[in-house]
């Protein structure tokens, strides 16, 4: 097993990482930028470096990290997710370094990040992707001709994105005109690639993904689906496991499309293949994510198995421990994202210091963050601050937990999504386990929670009012 890891990352994710080392007696090197002094994985690694003054750039820089990890004798790095996780030469210069790259080969990455040419992988293994452009679009004719060809609604995604950005919908020819120099931009700036594809824009669909493992020595397996359908602009903010939404047909075929299409591609240790469910009940293909996700904490509640650890031991090269008949779900969890927003004010984010945070507890309830009293959120990274994970029995139950837990959880100082959650559980539609990826924009009223207490306070002020008018 490895003695020392490398956390290219940061936030709740490296925190994560470093409990899982710990577990595994494994010394975890934490890097850090001088915005992230006081972070907690800083404090929580054996050991950490501080990678310079500036925000981003050293969490961003392969040579600098790859150069640190063997400067610091690590003999693995984990990638986290977001920063350089999809970056195939991060992979690669671990490779060349001798230090084990915890994720698939640098090749697959390359590969599956190239959101046309994981198309085309998953066309070549026989399983179904959504109807689109071949490859990526020359010009904005060849865009308009196919859109016409396939009929709108069409998406227009950057070939490199992901983290919900570089995706717009385009209603009819003005549409896509208009947006496809806009989504090149978004690219090329977020991504540094300008190309973008187009598909059919599936018209209220379910977003449904698999978490799979592969080790290193052929076997693949499935921890079964991940509902995520609950998002905003493209972006999930709470995710469900299992999907409440498929039967157990859909389950399995959905579930052995994820496990074919990795094993078609070589593909090794934990990943996510995305589909989309259509209103008729179709599956296609999306993307496949070549790192642990955001939401992977709902699929090690329902599984037991950690998949963190899972991770680390198929990148040591170790056979994975479970064949798929070992693999028994129970009961359901929720992740809520928790960010720094202020959904009242169209999530806009909402910086600063946490002058007091308390993790809920109690059975089924786990809270993964990096925050703590006293903590002053940077500004310069991503708005998710916690992730509330709550399990139980059956969905009854389990609606019932999370509201417990949301109520118990407090963060003061900045604005969260904690109320909104509040709102969507309490929702007709959401607790009749019937929503699609239109849910958040369809129940704007939900983001309106508080004009109940609003009406409350404007009658305390009036009544105050008159009682001083009637006093005088
Ligand atoms: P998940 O797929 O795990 O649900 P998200 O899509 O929410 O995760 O992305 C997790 C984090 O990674 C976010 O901070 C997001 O901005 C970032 N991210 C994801 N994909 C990319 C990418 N291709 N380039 C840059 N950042 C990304
Ligand atoms: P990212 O790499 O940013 O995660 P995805 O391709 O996974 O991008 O798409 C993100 C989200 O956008 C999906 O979860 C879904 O809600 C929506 N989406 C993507 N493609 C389509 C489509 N063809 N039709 C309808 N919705 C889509
Ligand atoms: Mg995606």
């Amino acid at each position: 097993m490895f003695r020392k890891i490398m956390i290219a990352n940061r936030g709740e994710i490296a925190v994560r990482i470093i409990r899982a080392c710990a577990e595994m007696r494994i010394r975890s090197a934490a890097i850090y930028s001088e915005a992230d002094r006081h972070s907690l994985h800083v404090k929580k690694a054996d050991e950490s470096y501080c990678l310079g003054p500036e925000p981003l750039a050293g969490y961003l820089n392969v040579h600098r990290i790859v150069n640190l990890a063997v400067e610091t004798g690590c003999d693995a790095l984990h990638p986290g997710y977001g920063f350089l996780s999809e970056n195939a030469g991060l992979a690669e210069a671990c490779e060349q370094r001798g230090i084990a790259f915890i994720g698939p080969s640098a090749a697959v990455i390359q590969r599956m990040g190239n959101k046309t040419e994981a198309r085309h992988a998953m066309i070549a293994a026989g399983i179904p992707v959504t109807p689109g452009s071949e490859g990526n679009l020359r010009d904005v004719d060849e865009a308009l001709e196919i859109a016409q060809s396939i009929g709108y609604p069409i998406m227009l995604k950057a070939t490199s994105g992901g983290g919900g950005r570089g995706i717009r919908r385009c209603d009819d020819a003005e549409e896509l005109r208009s947006n496809y120099p806009r989504v090149i931009s978004e690219a090329t700036k977020a991504f540094g690639s300008a190309d973008v594809f187009l598909e059919k824009c599936i018209v209220n669909p379910k977003h449904i993904e698999v978490q799979i493992l592969a080790d290193s020595h052929g076997h693949v397996i499935h921890l079964f689906e991940r509902d995520c359908s609950i998002q905003r602009r493209n972006q999930k903010l709470i995710e469900i496991a299992p999907s409440p939404q498929l039967n157990e047909t859909q389950r399995q075929l959905i579930c052995n499309y994820a496990v074919k299409a990795s094993a078609a591609v070589g593909y090794t240790n934990a990943g996510t293949v995305e589909f989309l469910l259509t209103e008729s009940g179709r599956t296609y293909f999306m993307e496949m994510n070549t790192r642990v996700q955001v939401e992977h904490t709902i699929s090690e509640q329902i599984t037991g198995v950690d998949i963190v650890r899972e991770q680390i031991r198929i990148a040591a090269g170790k056979k994975l421990r479970y064949q798929q008949e070992d693999i028994q779900r129970r009961g359901y969890a929720f992740q809520f994202r928790i960010n720094a927003e202020d959904p009242r004010n169209d999530f806009l984010p909402s910086f600063g210091r946490i002058t007091r945070y308390y993790a809920p507890g109690g059975p089924g309830v786990r809270s993964d963050t990096a925050i703590y009293t006293g903590y002053t959120i940077p500004p310069h990274y991503d708005s998710m601050i916690a992730k509330l994970i709550v399990w139980a029995l059956d969905w009854e139950e389990l609606i019932h937990r999370s509201r417990r837990a949301l109520n118990d959880m407090e963060v003061c100082g900045i604005k969260t999504t904690i109320p909104y959650y509040k709102e969507i559980l309490k929702s007709k539609p959401f607790r009749e386990q019937d929503f699609n990826t239109s849910f958040v924009e369809t129940h704007n009223e939900l983001a309106d929670y508080s004009v109940k207490r609003r009406k409350e306070e404007i009658a305390t002020v009036l009544a105050a009012a008159i009682a001083a008018h009637a006093g005088l």
